[in-house]
């Protein structure tokens, strides 16, 4: 069965892309060649004059290639020749007999976007859903099929640099603005205009070769090679600040969009299929589409493993404590059209909490993501109280009040007085056991944890924490709840620290026992910062508060013993009365409004080692702390609280920012060899007795050549 169909209206052939028994289209070899036949089919028949490149389906317009096949290519040659092939394609779209009209409805993203800009007209649907990007870049790839050349042709170097280097999404009205589209149409009118401006193309009164109309300002820097010289060098140096090198592809792509202005046209194309194919087969790309593989295979888990229940559809919530996590999580709910009942124990602290979330709602409507009147119906959505008035009938209620087991105790016995029998319980407490909570339910079954990583409304994760007597519907229902709300759900087992704070706290503790030690401050963070955390470890302490890493040091300590026993200075730069950030005297240096400066070198005073500081090395400093974080994730294998080593990876990049350029810390195991790692743990050992002793399950990996994933194919 052909991808494509064609239907002929007055002289203009509209091809529909609609891929059998997919939800998107994507392009791969069988649907190339169904492009080429289509092309010498129009090639030969004179009755056709010009062609319209549409979807069938809802909401995509082309989602870019098969990424599949990425992982067939057997070496960079292959990779260059594919990209070839697929230049070879656009080319037909380019200068074929007929002139084309892209019909654009959907996502238009990589292959789809470089086909479109092949066109001689590109039509956006005027709608939400309408989103066009070159994302390859975010799999470690360069665009391949020509992107690199036709876009900065089409809308300008800036405007694509920005494009290609963050794979970011432009909005129908947006690709408008910048040329990346000539024209808006609404969805239910697209066919017939692009029909029309088809024949318009076909008449000769749309020039088919159009050059692009560019500001002064635009034209000055881009339209002579000093200018480019300097938009090219601003854009390396970005490039490198943020990616620290770490992302080869970035930097590929710059070259190739370089190329196109430097020789030829061919010139262009070839440097970009050869870095395509170099790119390819780099470890980072190879890491980040296990990333992507991993994240769709999570989309479609239930969080129960065997036959899973349906879930439960979630339309109305209850939110206990209107705080500063509260706040967050009725926005998000809000966002996606749920109900809020909102509760608090006094009148100020709702009035605080809804201002709160309206800020959250606001933010949206400020950039434009959302109109006038989406902003004021989601806000119209949360309604706040101090009674358990309006709970009632709501099927799911998630606790984020204060940190403490009394406390979740009360609520959740004055809650179940009020909520229907099998409403799920949801806390988000971020370091109490979900069965202790649970032990002072009415129904333990109905308990378990959500814990939302903060800000809400950014952070990706969502740690869905069960405990043996969670009822499996209650998992299914949460798990789809959660997902609705838009984040990547992992389904951890109960234990301190579930996962994402579990692996957390020794590479916390081994920052600060390098603290007790008499390194600085700054060397850490840079360190970690260069193995490509987003934040070094010490910032983190003062984001989060130097007070809630105390508490949860400690937990994990009694937990854990010895192993995860915090640093002496985390203690006494707490005793000290610092606090982070919030309390702006921490790690480092804080002005009035809360902007953060330099170190505070005072704070060496309270430190063990005291003011004497001594430079300890970078590589030091990144064993210590990645390995304590990689050993602790093996554990979590082992000890059953990861379901697969594939949500510890997931959860560690979503959660923490662990380096996706290197998959994940369990990913990290089979990069370094579990034989090789355990050697290395051996090592840190010798010198820390105690804290870097290697998971049994390392030294069974070890012992039998064994890996978490498997070497080829697709990685999950
Ligand atoms: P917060 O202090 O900002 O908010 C807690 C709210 O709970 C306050 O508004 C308080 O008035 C309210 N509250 C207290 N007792 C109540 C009761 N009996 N009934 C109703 N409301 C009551 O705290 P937060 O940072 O939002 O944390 C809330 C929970 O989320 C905690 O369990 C915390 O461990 C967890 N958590 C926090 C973070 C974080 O980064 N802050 C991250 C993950 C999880």
């Amino acid at each position: 069965m052909s991808a494509l169909s064609i239907a002929i209206d007055n002289g203009v052939a509209v091809v529909t892309f609609d891929l059998p028994g997919e939800p998107v289209n994507k392009f791969s070899k069988a649907v190339i060649a169904d492009f080429v036949a289509v092309f010498d089919r129009l090639e030969r028949d004179p009755a056709v004059q010009a062609a319209v490149l549409i979807s069938g389906k809802p909401d995509t317009f082309i989602a870019g290639a098969d990424i599949d096949q990425f992982l067939e290519f057997t070496s960079a040659a292959d990779a260059t020749r594919e990209s070839a092939e697929g230049h070879a394609l656009m080319n037909r779209l380019e200068h074929g007999r007929v002139p084309w009209v892209a019909a654009i409805n959907g996502a238009c993203l990589g292959g789809g976007l470089e086909a479109s800009l092949a066109c001689a007209y590109r039509i956006v649907g005027d709608s939400p859903k309408t989103v066009l990007a070159l994302p390859e870049v975010q799999l470690g790839l360069i665009p391949g099929a020509g992107g690199t050349q036709r876009l900065p042709r089409t809308v300008g170097l800036q405007v694509a640099l920005d494009m290609i280097l963050t794979g970011k999404n432009v909005r129908a009205k947006k690709a408008l603005q910048t040329g990346l589209a000539d024209e808006m149409a609404h969805p239910s009118i697209l066919r017939d205009v692009a029909i029309r401006r088809a024949m318009e193309l076909a008449s000769g009164k749309i020039p088919r070769h159009r050059t692009r109309k560019q500001d002064a300002k635009g034209a000055l820097l881009e339209g002579n090679p000093v200018g480019r010289a300097v938009v090219f060098r601003q854009a390396r140096e970005m490039t490198m600040k943020k990616s620290r090198g770490h992302y080869p592809a970035l930097l590929a792509a710059l070259e190739a969009v370089a190329a196109g202005y430097s020789g030829s046209v061919a010139d262009g194309f070839a440097t970009e299929a050869r870095l395509f194919g170099e790119m390819a087969f780099t470890p980072v790309s190879r890491q980040l589409i296990f990333l992507f593989y991993a994240t769709t295979a999570l989309k479609k888990d239930s969080g129960v493993s065997g036959d899973a229940p349906s879930p439960a559809l979630i339309g109305k919530i209850a939110m206990l404590g209107t705080g500063f996590m509260g706040a967050g999580i009725a926005a998000v709910s809000a966002m996606q059209g749920v109900t809020v009942r909102f509760k608090d124990t006094k009148l100020a602290a709702v009035a605080k909490g809804l201002t709160a979330v309206r800020d959250v709602l606001h933010d949206r409507l400020r950039k434009k993501q959302v109109t006038r009147q989406q902003f004021e119906d989601q806000l119209s959505l949360v309604s706040g109280t101090v009674d358990y008035a309006g709970f009632g009938n709501v099927p799911l209620l998630i606790e984020a009040v204060f940190e403490d087991l009394a406390v979740k105790h009360a609520v959740l016995k004055e809650a179940e007085a009020v909520l229907p029998r099998g409403a799920i319980f949801a806390t988000n407490t971020s370091t109490i056991p979900i069965h202790q909570i649970a032990a002072a339910s009415r129904d333990p079954s109905r308990v378990i944890g959500m814990h939302f990583f903060s800000p809400v409304h950014k952070m990706p994760l969502l740690e869905v924490i069960v405990t043996p007597r969670t009822a499996p519907d209650a998992v299914a229902t949460t798990v789809a709840f959660g997902r609705r709300l838009g984040k990547t759900v992992i389904v951890v087992n109960d234990a301190p620290g579930f996962y994402v704070n579990r692996i957390l706290a020794p590479y916390i503790n081994e920052a600060g026992k390098l603290l007790d030690e008499g390194a600085r401050i700054e060397d850490i963070d840079r360190a970690m910062l260069d193995y490509g955390f987003p934040v070094g470890p010490v910032t983190l302490l003062d984001e989060v508060g130097i007070d809630i890493a105390g508490k949860s040091g400690a937990i994990m300590a009694a937990a854990f013993g010895d192993r995860l026993q915090p640093s002496a200075t985390l203690g006494k730069v707490l005793a000290a009365g610092r606090l982070g950030r919030k309390g702006k005297k921490g790690f480092y240096l804080y002005d009035e409004k809360g902007k953060k400066g330099g170190v505070d070198e005072s704070v060496y005073a309270v430190m063990p080692t005291g003011s004497t500081r001594a430079a300890v090395s970078a590589s030091e400093i990144q064993e210590r702390l990645s390995l304590a974080m990689v050993n602790e994730a093996v554990r979590c294998v082992e000890d059953g609280i990861l379901r697969a080593p594939r949500d510890g990876d997931i959860g560690a990049v979503f959660g923490i920012g662990f380096p996706p350029f290197r998959g994940g810390p369990l990913r990290v195991v089979d990069t370094i060899g579990a034989a090789e790692l355990v050697r290395r743990l051996e090592a840190l050992n010798a010198k820390h007795p105690g804290r870097f002793e290697a998971a049994k399950l390392l030294r069974e990996m070890a012992a039998g050549g064994k890996t978490f994933y498997p070497a080829t194919g697709k990685p999950v």
